[in-house]
C-alpha cells in the first residue's frame, strides 16, 4: 500500500524513467544522490550507468523493498540506502542529484540543494506543474517568489518534459514536469545566508514597497540593528547604545517610516504570504512574542542609527525604497545586498 502522506507516486511508465535518467547525460565515474527511490524503479537504471548511488528513503518498507531488489545483484554493491528524512540528512558528496521528488518536500530539497558548499553537476529532478512553473517565473509574474530569485541566482534551470498523471500509480492530483537544475560554476562569490536572509525579508510580502518591508515593522529594524551590534563588536568599532529619552523614543514607533502604520499592523497580524515558501522568518515570530508579553521595547541609539541607515539605503544609494520585490530583478537584490553590507548591515 501507498502513503500519501510521503508523496508515494510510483512512476509506471518506464519509458519515463529511462528518458529522465538519459537526460542526466551520467559519466560512468558519476556518484549520484537519488532522493525518494520507493521500490527502485529509477535506481537500477541508475546504477547501470554511474559509479554508485546513494538513496535516502523516508519509508523502511520502501528502503526493505529497494535493498531486497538489488541484493546479490552486482549493482547491490554499488548502492547505499540511507533510511531517514533527505532535508535532515546530512549527504555525502555526489556529483548529480536524480529525484522523482516527493511534492511535500520541493521546496526545502531545491533550497537544501543550492546551498550545499560542494554543489553537484546537474539536478534532474520531477515536480508538480505548479512548483516546477515557480522554478521559472521572472518579475511581475504571480507566481515569482523567494524560491525563484533563488534557485536562477545559484543555478540554471530548464525543463525537461512534462509528465502526466497517469503515468504514476496512483496517479497524482496534478501533472508534473522534469527539471533539470545545474548548480552555477564557479559558484557565486556571495554568502548564501546574506543572500537569501534579504530575499526573505523582501519577499513576505512581496507585493508591499522595499520601504514598508524594511521600516514598517519593528521586528526588522530589530534584527538589523542587533545584528549591526555585533558586527561593530567584531570589528572594534564603538557603538553609543544610550536609551533614547522619552521623546525620541516615542518618535522611534511613530514615524516607523512614512504612513505605514497600517502595514505594521498588518505584519503583526501575520496574515500568510502569498506565496508557501515564503513563510514568516523565525525572527518576526519571536518579536511579536516579546513585545506581546512584555509591552514596549526599550529601544537605544542604535536602533535610531540604523534606522538612518536602512533609510539611506533604500532612498539614496539603490533608490528602490518604492519599488515592490515582486518587480525586482537579480541586480535589485544584488545592489541591496551591496549597499546594506557596505553600511555594516548584515542578515545572518
Ligand atoms: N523514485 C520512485 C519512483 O519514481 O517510482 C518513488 C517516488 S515517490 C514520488 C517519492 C518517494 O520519496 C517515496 O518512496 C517516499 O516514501 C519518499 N519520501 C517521502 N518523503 C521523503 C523524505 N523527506 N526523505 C526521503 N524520502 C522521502
Amino acid at each position: 500500500r501507498m502513503n500519501k502522506d510521503l508523496g508515494q507516486h510510483v512512476l509506471k511508465n518506464p519509458g519515463i524513467a529511462s528518458a529522465i535518467v538519459e537526460k542526466a547525460k551520467l559519466k560512468q565515474s558519476d556518484q549520484v544522490l537519488e532522493v525518494g527511490p520507493g521500490t527502485g524503479n529509477l535506481t537500477v537504471l541508475i546504477l547501470r550507468k554511474a559509479k554508485s548511488v546513494t538513496a535516502v528513503e523516508m519509508d523502511p518498507r520502501m528502503a526493505a523493498e529497494l535493498t531486497k531488489r538489488v541484493q546479490g545483484t552486482p549493482e547491490g554493491k554499488r548502492l547505499k540506502v540511507m533510511l531517514g528524512d533527505v532535508i535532515k540528512t546530512e549527504l555525502p558528496y555526489f556529483d548529480v542529484c536524480i529525484s522523482n521528488t516527493p511534492y511535500q518536500i520541493s521546496s526545502p530539497l531545491v533550497f537544501k540543494l543550492l546551498s550545499l558548499p560542494t554543489p553537484p553537476r546537474t539536478c534532474i529532478l520531477m515536480f508538480q506543474r505548479e512548483f516546477a512553473m515557480r522554478l521559472f517565473a521572472k518579475p511581475g509574474d504571480k507566481l515569482y517568489s523567494r524560491l525563484s530569485v533563488n534557485v536562477q541566482f545559484w543555478a540554471k534551470v530548464s525543463h525537461i518534459m512534462k509528465v502526466g498523471k497517469n503515468n504514476f500509480n496512483p496517479p497524482p492530483q496534478v501533472e508534473s514536469n522534469v527539471v533539470r537544475i545545474e548548480p552555477k560554476h564557479p559558484r557565486p562569490q556571495i554568502a548564501y545566508e546574506e543572500w537569501d536572509g534579504l530575499l526573505r525579508i523582501c519577499f513576505v510580502r512581496k507585493n508591499k514597497t522595499l520601504r514598508a518591508s524594511f521600516l514598517g515593522t519593528t521586528a526588522v529594524v530589530d534584527m538589523l540593528a542587533g545584528n549591526y551590534k555585533l558586527w561593530c563588536a567584531q570589528n572594534d568599532i564603538p557603538v553609543d547604545d544610550s536609551p533614547l529619552d522619552g521623546a525620541e523614543a516615542d518618535g522611534m514607533d511613530l514615524d516607523m517610516s512614512v504612513d505605514q502604520k497600517d502595514e505594521e499592523d498588518e505584519w503583526n497580524g501575520f496574515s500568510d504570504p502569498e506565496d508557501p515558501d515564503d513563510e514568516v522568518p523565525d525572527f518576526f515570530k519571536q518579536a511579536t512574542k516579546r513585545t506581546k508579553g512584555a509591552g514596549k521595547k526599550n529601544r537605544g541609539r542604535v536602533t535610531q542609527l540604523v534606522k538612518e541607515k536602512i533609510r539611506k539605503v533604500l532612498e539614496d544609494d539603490t533608490q528602490l525604497a518604492d519599488k515592490r520585490a515582486r518587480l525586482c530583478d537579480e541586480n535589485d537584490f544584488l545592489s541591496l545586498l551591496a549597499a546594506f553590507n557596505s553600511a555594516g548591515l548584515h542578515f545572518s
